[in-house]
């Protein structure tokens, strides 16, 4: 499979990159292509990289906008781009096909909230739309423990430490390649759980050692780099560094405890496993 960085600033678009966002893709006849994350900003760079039509899932590490905000504006392109009022939506405003969006729970109340200003004013709904997103998309909870298969890929999902609920995504494919995503996480025990064996382990390092003092919200370049260590990863790619912080420092950081490869994650850059 293979990942492409999509959007990699921490906490809100940066100058060079958008809010996460992530793209996994299988190799196979007919690929699978699931998006981790579609954060604030993350739909420009994510349809240079991908037909947004052609997505098996999104799935949602949480629901901070940094992670998920753009959901909105996906939906307006699943409901008024014109192909799809020409065959592909019903006479009612339905769409043939709804992308699947697997996510901690109250995803779909908070994205609806988000996008509808004034739900009985829109034009969808005045055909009857419950002003839920549900005219493009089906979502799915995801809680601690939980496993889906989608296409080829499984994701398993682990609840880390973060101020809301917010899962690790430990993705597999079907030749038992491991991809694991932090999503935003302080060390704990769920994330080495989530991160074992790894193949690459695209981690989340938004805070710096001695400056960044508060728990419980981000892992440093250090602690990163011990959650790999002790999780045993084959590589780890740091990714989540907001705008105002040295990229160098953390990765510095992170070398201290980690022994294998690291790489600073950049928009537009791929790793195949
Ligand atoms: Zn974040
Ligand atoms: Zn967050």
């Amino acid at each position: 499979m293979k990942l492409t960085a999509i959007g990699t600033a921490g906490s809100f678009p940066g100058p060079y990159s958008a809010a996460s966002c992530y793209l996994i893709e299988t190799d196979e006849a007919s690929p699978t292509r699931i998006v981790l994350d579609l954060g604030s900003g993350a739909l420009s760079p994510l349809q240079r990289a991908v037909d947004t039509d052609s997505l098996s899932a999104i799935v949602l590490s949480h629901l901070h906008p940094d992670h998920c905000m753009d959901v909105t504006g996906l939906y307006v392109k699943h409901c008024y781009d014109p192909k799809f009022f020409n065959g592909n939506v019903s006479d009612t405003g339905t769409i043939r096909t709804r992308t699947s969006i697997y996510a901690p729970p109250g995803a779909q109340e908070r994205l609806s909230r988000a996008y509808y200003t004034d739900p009985g004013k829109s034009p969808i709904a005045d055909e009857g739309d419950h002003a839920d997103l549900s005219h493009a998309f089906e979502f799915f909870d995801i809680d601690h423990g939980t496993s889906h298969q989608i296409g080829s890929l499984k994701v398993e999902s682990f609840l880390v430490d973060h101020p809301v609920e917010a899962y690790a995504l430990r993705i597999t494919d079907a030749n038992g390649s491991v991809i694991t995503y932090s999503g935003d996480s302080d060390e704990c025990d769920n994330l080495v759980e989530a991160a074992r064996g790894a193949d690459i382990f695209l981690c989340e390092a938004a805070f710096q050692e001695d400056r960044d003092t508060a728990r419980g919200i981000h892992l440093t370049g250090k602690r990163a780099g011990r959650v790999a260590q002790a999780a045993d990863v084959k590589s780890l790619v740091l990714t989540h560094i907001p705008s105002w912080t040295d990229c160098s420092i953390v990765r510095g950081e992170a070398a201290r405890e980690y022994r294998g490869p690291i790489e600073l994650a950049k928009p537009e850059t791929s790793w195949t496993v």
